[in-house]
């Protein structure tokens, strides 16, 4: 296979449907990690082809989604004390404490919207008498632009760039949801374009720790049907092994310049996770060489706590527990045109996924 097409193919798709379906004989309980792999689950209609004993959950990887609230809420202070704010489009509807970007900016707020941090770099440069935050969010596949973007601004000599960091670790995640005494999950899809940066080396330990099959597993719906029956062979069988459907793209060890660009600017520690909390060692922070680029630390600013949204149980949405259309809120109360939480917000939420193409069936 060498074409985009040919992994969107329906044919190819209805064989390995056949083939879940011989395969299976009892229930099990899959995550897929991305948020990308649930909307491709969603939108082709494949959590209706399966068969009634699979059923998948939806997993933390949707950066927006799990960005805590006292991050907005950082965004919007430094808004208040005159600071630029670059950040990616989908983050700016998300609801802080009191107020989104969005609303920030329509009450005077500089907020503009990029595509990469190299452009808020830009126009930090264009314009040395203001100060630019870039909201650095998301997993390991953002962390290298970001990362390269404090290099840049060292080498430039900028002292008016810095990044505001709430990125975020897969592996860890995985772990506290299995620690978790709610946890149902079984199996996991892991989600390809992070292992396309990280490797796949890093869930062994989860595999053999946890005794789980983890089938690290790409984006299109054959993708998702062969990481699904990979998952499943291995669960009827009683085996827990790492495996590599994307193996197109994923190599064992990633992309070891981008990794390494990313181990010369973060270190890991502890992060919150929106709806989730604290997860030891699930984030990276700037190394304290890079300090002057660390917004949290060059503005002074408080650690991030704050208060979610009671109505909102993205939580448990996010560890698997619960399904969107679980949520009371769920199309009533929240929906895309007035959302109570991120999931509902970002292009890779999973309640915004239910919401737009639940009707919808695979195409043809
Ligand atoms: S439907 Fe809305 S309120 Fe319910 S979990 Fe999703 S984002 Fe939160």
């Amino acid at each position: 296979m060498k074409y985009l097409g040919e992994y969107r193919d329906a044919e190819l798709v209805g064989q390995l449907m056949e083939k879940i379906k011989n395969t299976v004989t009892r229930p099990w309980v899959i995550m897929e990690i991305c948020g990308g792999q649930t909307h491709s689950l969603v939108k082709n209609g494949i959590l209706d082809l399966l068969p009634p004993e699979i059923t998948m959950v939806h997993g933390p990887g949707c950066p927006v989604c799990v960005t805590p609230v006292a991050m907005i809420d950082q965004a919007v202070l430094l808004l208040e004390k005159g600071v630029t704010i670059c950040s990616f489009g989908d983050m700016l509807r998300v609801p802080g404490s009191e107020k989104s970007l969005l609303k920030a900016k329509s009450e005077g707020g500089d907020v503009r919207i990029v595509y990469s941090p190299l452009d808020a770099i830009k126009m930090a440069r264009k314009a040395p008498e203001k100060e630019f935050v870039f909201f650095a969010v998301g997993f390991e596949t953002t962390a290298p632009a970001n990362a390269l973007s404090v290099i840049q601004a060292d080498k430039l000599g900028l002292n008016n760039y810095s990044i505001l960091t709430s990125h975020v670790l897969v592996p860890p995640a995985m772990g506290a949801i299995l620690d978790d005494p709610e946890n149902k999950v079984q199996g996991f899809l892991a989600a390809g374009h992070v292992c396309t940066i990280m490797g796949t080396e890093e869930y062994n330990p989860l595999v053999n720790k946890y005794k789980i099959p983890v089938v690290i597993t790409g984006f299109e719906p054959v993708d998702l049907c062969h990481g699904i029956l990979m998952t499943i062979t291995q669960l009827e069988k009683g085996e827990a092994r790492l495996e590599n459907q994307y193996s197109r793209v994923v190599k064992p060890f990633g992309n070891p310049a981008a990794r390494k660009v990313v181990q010369s600017v973060f270190e890991t520690g502890d992060r919150e996770w929106r709806g989730i909390g604290t997860i030891p060692m699930s984030g990276y922070i700037v190394r304290p060489g890079f300090a002057q680029f660390d917004a949290e630390r060059k503005y002074g600013l408080a650690p991030a706590r704050s208060k979610e949204n009671p109505e909102c149980i993205a939580g448990d949405i996010l560890r698997g527990i619960r399904k969107p259309d679980q949520c009371p809120h769920f199309g009533k109360k929240c929906n895309p045109e007035n959302p109570l939480g991120a999931p509902m917000v970002s292009t890779e939420g999973a309640c915004a996924a239910y919401f737009n193409y639940s009707h919808q069936t695979m195409a043809s």
